[in-house]
């Protein structure tokens, strides 16, 4: 397995750039300050063939892997921008393609590649049970050709820019079965039909612009068809979709890191201070030096999960490894910029404090940091289960 490096896939880089440049900071911090969606971003992405980067090219879309998918984070991400609004997609599209059937595939890949359809929305989160995810407690119960659906969900992103979301829910009784892990089952939601027929979302305001909601669902039926992959076994299917998740979020966490960087870097070579830029200090220069070293570090393990990923390999360690240290390095970077620019990293202006912000998610979402480390103690290093 070749494992590619950040000096590869030029051309993605260069074309997302060259999109992301007609999307600068004053444009991102309106959206920010308006808690609006970057709707004409989003749209230009789609235009681009971007949201469509993961469908394969015989339903229309572009063919990508996930070391190009994440490609197309890290640029947003470094451009200054926010991948948060639109990477749904990207990763709800890896369980569609692994674990769907070629019937749904067919019913929603081109559409979904034309434009015309937004898979952006996932909710496996529930209010009682937070990082505990296999004590969810949303049911869907079959009747006859029918799931009836009952229960609640939480931070669920995007919902309100999506025509379809993925559900995780619980099929049969926790009580019922050998294993936690089975018994839920995934099923892929038409939204406005769903608002219709017993589905309700309230938006949450939240400390960055990340359109997310709670979903209540009381007795909404939806067609038996819309199961993906098999009844019960919704845990392995939403993992694959979970660890692609982790991968795009490491590469966003490291286009964020490069940006930090860059712009303490600039800064520190403009201000001066007692008559010398404050670049020159050692004592401003090492924080910056030290964050690029663990972001370059990070960049390592992301293209090895996302190799892993497109070579249909195993990956939930390096997707995890990925995820935790690209998350600490951009969060490290983040500080390492904002005390750069002093009392001017506060100021809206200069687009910091919004990145600093964003990035901070990264620490709590997809996954805690100490959810990580617990998988990797458990799973890679075979210490006893903590909880
Ligand atoms: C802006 C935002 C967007 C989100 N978008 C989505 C989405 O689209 N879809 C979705 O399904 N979810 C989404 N989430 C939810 C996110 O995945 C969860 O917030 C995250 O998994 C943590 O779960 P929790 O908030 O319930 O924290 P909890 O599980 O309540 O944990 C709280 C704290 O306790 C720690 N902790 C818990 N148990 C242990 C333990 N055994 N050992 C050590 N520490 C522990 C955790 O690490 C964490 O720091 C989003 C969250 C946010 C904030």
């Amino acid at each position: 397995m070749d494992i590619p490096t950040h000096e590869d896939h030029a051309d993605i880089r260069e074309a997302v750039r060259d999109l992301c440049s007609a999307y600068d900071g004053a444009y991102w911090r309106k959206v920010d300050e308006e808690r609006g969606y970057p709707e004409a971003f989003a749209q230009a992405l789609t235009r681009g063939g971007w949201m469509a980067a993961l469908i394969p090219q015989d339903y229309g879309g572009s063919g990508l892997g996930l070391v190009e998918a994440s490609i197309v984070m890290e640029e947003i991400n470094r451009s200054g921008g926010n991948s948060g609004a639109v990477h749904g997609q990207m990763y709800n599209m890896s369980t569609l393609l692994r674990a769907g059937s070629s019937a749904q595939k067919q019913a929603y890949l081109p559409r979904i590649a034309s434009g015309e359809l937004r898979l952006q929305s996932m909710a496996v989160t529930e209010p009682g049970t937070g990082s505990d995810t296999t004590k969810l407690k949303t049911t869907a119960v079959k009747r006859g050709d029918r799931y009836v659906i009952n229960g609640q969900k939480v931070w669920t992103s995007r919902l309100q820019h999506s025509d379809l979301m993925i559900l995780l829910a619980r099929t049969t009784p926790l009580d019922q079965v050998k294993k936690r892990t089975e018994g839920l089952s995934v099923f892929i939601i038409d939204v406005a039909q769903a608002l219709r027929a017993g589905m309700a979302v309230t938006p949450i305001r939240n400390m960055v612009n990340h359109e997310t909601n709670q979903v209540f669902f009381d007795d909404l039926e939806i067609p038996a068809e819309n199961l993906i992959g098999t009844e019960g076994q919704g845990f392995k299917t939403i993992l694959a979709g979970l660890n692609a998740e982790r991968v795009l979020i490491a590469a966003e966490c490291i286009g964020d890191g490069y940006w930090f960087i860059d712009r303490a870097r600039a800064y520190a070579g403009e201000r001066v201070v007692f008559d010398r830029p404050i670049g020159m200090n050692q004592g401003v220069q090492f924080p910056i030096a030290r964050s690029y070293v663990n972001v370059r570090a990070a960049d390592l393990m992301r293209y090895t999960a996302a190799a892993l990923h497109d070579a249909g390999q195993p990956n939930g360690a390096e997707a995890n490894m990925a995820k935790h240290l690209a998350a600490e390095a951009s969060w490290e970077a983040a500080n390492a910029c904002l005390q750069t620019y002093g009392g001017f990293g506060f100021a809206a202006e200069y687009d910091v404090e919004r990145k600093f912000r964003e990035t901070r998610l990264y620490q709590v979402a997809p996954i805690s940091t100490n959810l990580v480390l617990s998988y990797i103690a458990e799973h890679v290093l075979g210490m006893p289960r903590s909880y």
